[in-house]
């Protein structure tokens, strides 16, 4: 096992790998012990919506692993890499109160060594909604997740529903390509006021997330005129735009706002019987996501 990186700090049940030969030679042994794995991919910097996902995989498997690894490939070169918070230490904790097993919080270069050069991408499903405004996003989400499937062998891996287009791509991928994985979604975890959690909430000033809490309101509104009836998109989507731009200040500019089938991700004009209606908003220089699902 490598050293944990913290001083002062023992984690007395966790392990803690860095080295991805290690990990793997690790699973492999667990695994022809009989043991199920679970992962739970993460970049860190851990909150309660994090901790729901490691809460729902611990009772699903004998050994559940979290990774942190704030994987480059998914940013762009004008998003926020450089600023993306970390708090390995406070991740530990979260991650040993929820009764983790094993965190692999790998280096870059143990990622992507010099030469690398494989990348994974899946097709239709990634060109709406934040594919098209984050162009090599998902071939870095679906790249990173494929080796840290190989690298962990999970039975099955936790993934939450606040990046809806993420875990379709992921349910897409595991298919196309037969991963023996079972993908599990977790509804959106949100605070008491209806904003989803996100590690992205720290960038927010008091006013912008404030701000920010029209874009929940909005999506609530819309679900409540689907409740009351409503199935054309249209409607909905003006109901969650009035909202967002009632507001004072108008700090919330929408990038998109669609509504769509829940598995294809394909827009529709008409919701028959399910529909996710998914949006993201610049708040100042903060891009945040949201999404609900209908009904
Ligand atoms: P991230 O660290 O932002 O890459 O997120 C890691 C995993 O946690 C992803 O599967 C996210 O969808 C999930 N996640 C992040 N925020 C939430 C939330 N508020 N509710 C549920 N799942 C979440």
């Amino acid at each position: 096992m490598a050293a944990s990186p913290l001083k002062n700090t023992v984690f007395i049940k966790m392990k803690i790998f860095t080295d991805p030969k290690q990990i793997q030679q690790y699973v492999l042994a667990q695994r022809a012990a009989g043991k199920t794995i679970a992962l739970i991919p993460t970049m860190g910097y851990l909150h309660r919506g994090h901790a729901t996902l490691m809460e729902q995989a611990r009772p699903t498997a004998e050994i559940v692993i979290v990774s942190i690894f704030v994987n480059p490939l998914q940013f762009g070169p004008r998003e926020d890499l450089d600023i993306y918070p970390r708090d390995f230490e406070g991740d530990c904790r979260t991650c040993e109160q929820a009764g983790v097993d094993i965190i692999f919080s790998p280096r870059m270069s143990d990622i992507y060594p010099a030469g690398f050069q494989t990348e994974v991408s899946v097709a239709e499903i990634t060109r709406g909604l934040c594919g098209a405004h984050r162009p090599g996003h998902f071939n870095g989400v679906t790249t990173v997740v494929a080796k840290l499937f190989n690298l962990t062998l999970p039975h099955k891996a936790f993934f939450g529903e606040k990046d809806y287009q993420q875990l379709a791509t992921i349910r897409q991928m595991v298919n196309d390509l037969n991963f023996p994985i079972e993908i599990i979604g977790v509804p959106i975890v949100r605070e008491a006021d209806g904003l989803a959690m996100s590690s992205r909430n720290t960038y927010l000033s008091p006013s912008q997330r404030k701000a920010a809490l029209s874009l929940s309101r909005g999506l609530f509104r819309a679900r409540e005129a689907f409740k009351q009836g409503e199935r054309q998109s249209s409607i909905l989507q003006q109901t969650v735009r009035n909202t967002i731009q009632a507001d004072a200040d108008r700090s919330c500019q929408l990038e998109y706002l669609a509504v769509c089938d829940p598995e294809t991700l394909v827009e529709i004009e008409q919701i028959e019987k399910v529909a996710v209606i998914a949006l993201a908003a610049r708040v100042g220089k903060t891009r945040l996501i949201d999404n609900i699902l209908l009904p």
